[in-house]
């Protein structure tokens, strides 16, 4: 596009949720831009996940990431099944180690009913056993709309559908920079300079920074690394689907749990660990036998040896280390520039989320072009 021209919607990020905004978008509105500054679409982390389509347990009741996470569930079931993107209903345990931590068991499943999940049911061990014959628990917390989704079919079947509908798509676009006047936004890249009369920020780990670019403020990033261990192929057989343990107040993180693969592999982790830089993905790991400790207090089976490293993501933590509140995913207009909208902190259950934040943010821009 020649500097001089505007578009309509200028998408900053081309993650699962910039790529979600985009097909939504473009649906009903042409001139859409979406500029992503990797080589292609949802390489950061939206590809570095459990790929587990949360039911919508956890969230406190009224917040956007409960909102987002129980309505977004159907949806894409929906399009994950029109648009051949793998994925299952694998149904998911929440194992308690003794029968004391019922009442804990029973305030998780109450959450989840105000929240308006479907099919909880607190389970014994005789239930445990037969759909996981290797994990020792006398009562768990049973999901049965919990799933999987293979993120990476995911965000090409978004990508697809947005270039149906017209969209461009722009990779190895970083934006530099940006401002806004009178309604309208000037982005800033590397080779070019784009008008924009509206400006959706999805830049995941980077949505303060660009933020920051328009003077707003208010939000900072905490980049939270989250590290897998996975099951040797041969001992993947160990555990069938997703199995977690009692999530703890003082966790960053759901606890290091076992999660199924679309693709059969066997993830144990992640972990929760606050590091200094957003792309800081590798540095100092932490050791294998980490989670070996935590995971056979599910399943007592499982050697050492059956284990081996996996790969790592970073969550786009709104909470600093030593804050254990619960904070919510931040979507808003600008409050000075009102055609800006950030998507701030947009972490688990954000994969799930995806189609729903799409839909509502999608609202939010044509509500400014109308
Ligand atoms: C360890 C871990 C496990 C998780 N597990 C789950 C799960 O099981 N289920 C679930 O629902 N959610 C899960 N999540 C959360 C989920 O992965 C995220 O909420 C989701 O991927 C966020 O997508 P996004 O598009 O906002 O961010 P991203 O995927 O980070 O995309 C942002 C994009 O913006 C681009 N960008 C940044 N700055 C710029 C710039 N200046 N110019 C142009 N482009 C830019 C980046 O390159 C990137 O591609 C997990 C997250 C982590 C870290």
């Amino acid at each position: 596009m020649a500097s001089a021209e505007v578009a309509n919607v200028v998408v900053i990020g081309g993650g699962v949720v910039g790529t979600a905004v985009t097909a939504e978008i473009s649906r009903h509105c042409d001139d859409v831009f979406l500029l992503e500054a990797a080589p292609r679409l949802g390489m950061a982390t939206s590809t570095r996940n459990s790929g587990v389509i949360h039911a919508g347990i956890y969230y406190k009741p009224g917040s956007l990431k409960a909102f987002h996470c129980i309505r977004g569930v159907p949806m894409l079931y929906e399009f994950c099944a029109a648009h051949n993107v793998p994925h299952e209903r694998t149904g998911k345990l929440i194992v308690a180690d003794s029968e004391e931590r019922l009442p804990i068991l029973q305030d998780l499943k109450q959450r989840g009913d105000e929240n308006g999940v479907e099919g909880l049911e607190i389970v014994d061990r005789k239930f445990i056993q037969r759909i996981e014959p290797n994990i020792v628990s006398p009562i768990a917390l049973y999901s049965s709309n919990t799933g999987i989704v293979e993120a990476e079919a995911l965000i090409r079947a978004l990508e697809r559908i947005a270039k149906s509908n017209g969209a461009h798509i722009l990779t190895n676009t970083r934006v530099i920079g940006a401002d806004a006047e009178n309604g309208l936004a000037t982005i800033r890249t590397e080779r070019e300079e784009f008008g924009a009369r509206v400006v959706i920020n999805c830049a995941g780990l980077y949505s303060d920074d660009v933020a920051r670019m328009f003077g707003y403020d208010e939000h900072t990033i905490y980049p939270c690394r989250g590290e897998y261990a996975e099951l040797l192929p041969s001992a993947r057989k160990l555990v069938n689907g997703l199995v977690y343990p009692l999530p703890l107040p003082t966790l960053h993180g759901l606890g290091v749990h076992f999660t199924k693969t679309t693709a059969g592999a066997m993830l144990i982790g992640p972990n929760a660990r606050y590091v200094k830089s957003k792309d800081d993905y590798e540095s100092d790991r932490t050791d294998l036998r980490v989670f070996y400790e935590s995971a056979i207090k599910m399943a007592p089976a499982l050697r050492f040896e059956d284990m081996r490293m996996g790969y790592t993501g970073i969550r786009p933590r709104l909470a600093p280390e030593h804050q254990h509140t619960f904070a919510d995913f931040v979507i808003t207009h600008d409050p000075i520039h009102q055609s800006v909208i950030h998507l701030i902190g947009i972490e688990s259950p954000g994969l799930t989320s995806c189609l729903s934040i799409g839909q509502s943010v999608a609202e939010m821009a044509r509500n400014v072009l109308a």
